[in-house]
């Protein structure tokens, strides 16, 4: 067993106050991710359950594969559901106000989406929303399982982002099923409704709405809520103990939009679309990340240079396989 398990069991028996939330958010929580899926998910079901009164405990919740990490800001609780490893690691958040949940992203793995519905009835409150970050297929393919269990939930993005799904969407399943097979969606969840920018109130909760491009996707969603100083930055930022995606090359224009998130400063925890969430230090390391990516891309004539030598620039980060996909995609030309 690991040692940092026993932790992950203590917190699991008690409330998470803010201030446990920034440790674990500073790196306390890096070994689960060390672990390989099945341990991990198997040993971690919850990493940290507060949600609901006693006794409405999630019976679902020893059986879980994902894990589900539950952070409280006053009347607002964050349920982020993070996917086993061979759904990529990748995170479906549930906002929790008084009333209603608002769900950001779907999973990738089908399997996972339909834990997450399962997950998101046991709080027994209505869903407000389904809104998609961006285009990439880990983060939309089991909207199909959310849209189907919620067939009157409206799924929201940046206006944009239906055009790139309905464009290329089923390519991108395509590529993906020879490896997870009837895994992942049989058909593409376009977006209805466009979120738009700016600051809107959803159920009593303050979201600042903002929109980038050319960055780790072409198009990017990300969340500010200011009450609670909680940046969703999705794929704009990773774990410093993680590997990036690097799939476009869009390394400088990226370092420009980590500079902006640099630039809110009252903003200490960062939730993210891979992994648990981190302190604001992420987004430094992430800027570091991409400019040394970005050298060695302009180095590298073919994929297999660029793989080997960004492995060997950081030896030490997880998750080196995604260095593989990323390769992979940024030399097979735009997508
Ligand atoms: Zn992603």
């Amino acid at each position: 067993m690991p040692p940092s398990n026993s932790r992950f069991q203590r917190l699991s028996q008690a409330a998470l106050s803010r201030s446990q939330f920034l440790q674990l958010a500073a790196g306390a929580l890096v070994p689960f991710v060390g672990l390989p899926p099945s341990a991990a998910a198997a040993k971690n079901p919850v990493l940290a359950q507060n949600g609901g009164a006693p006794g409405t405990k999630d019976a679902a919740a020893s059986d879980r594969m994902g894990a589900v990490l539950v952070s409280q800001f006053g009347p607002v609780k964050i349920h982020s559901y993070l996917s086993p490893l061979d759904g990529f690691h990748v995170n479906t958040q549930m906002i929790e106000g008084p009333t209603a949940v608002v769900i950001f992203d779907g999973q990738l793995l089908l399997s996972y989406a339909d834990e997450v519905a399962s997950y998101v009835q046991t709080l027994g409150k209505p869903i407000e929303r389904i809104i998609l970050s961006h285009a990439h297929t880990d983060h939309w393919s089991g909207l199909q399982v959310l849209t189907e269990r919620f067939p009157d939930t409206r799924v929201f993005a940046l206006d944009g982002i239906a055009d790139q799904l309905r464009a290329r969407g089923q390519a991108r399943l395509d590529s993906f099923r020879p490896i997870y097979g009837d895994r992942i969606a049989t058909k593409v969840t376009v977006p209805t409704e466009i979120i738009a920018e700016g600051v809107q109130r959803i159920d009593g909760i303050t979201y600042d709405f903002r929109r980038f491009v050319d960055a780790e996707s072409d198009l990017q969603l990300a969340a500010l809520l200011p009450e609670q100083k909680v940046l969703m930055a999705f794929d704009l930022v990773f774990s410093p103990n993680e590997h990036a995606f690097t799939v476009v090359d869009h390394f400088d224009h990226w370092m420009i939009v980590l500079e902006q998130l640099k630039a809110l400063q009252d903003y200490d925890t960062i939730t993210i679309g891979h992994d648990t969430p981190v302190h604001r230090s992420a987004i430094d390391s992430t800027i570091s990340y991409v400019k040394r990516a970005k050298e060695i891309h302009v180095a590298s004539a073919d994929a297999k240079t660029y793989n080997e030598s960004l492995k060997a620039a950081f030896p030490d980060l997880q998750h080196a396989e995604w260095v593989d996909f990323s390769a992979r995609l940024l030399y097979a030309g735009p997508r």
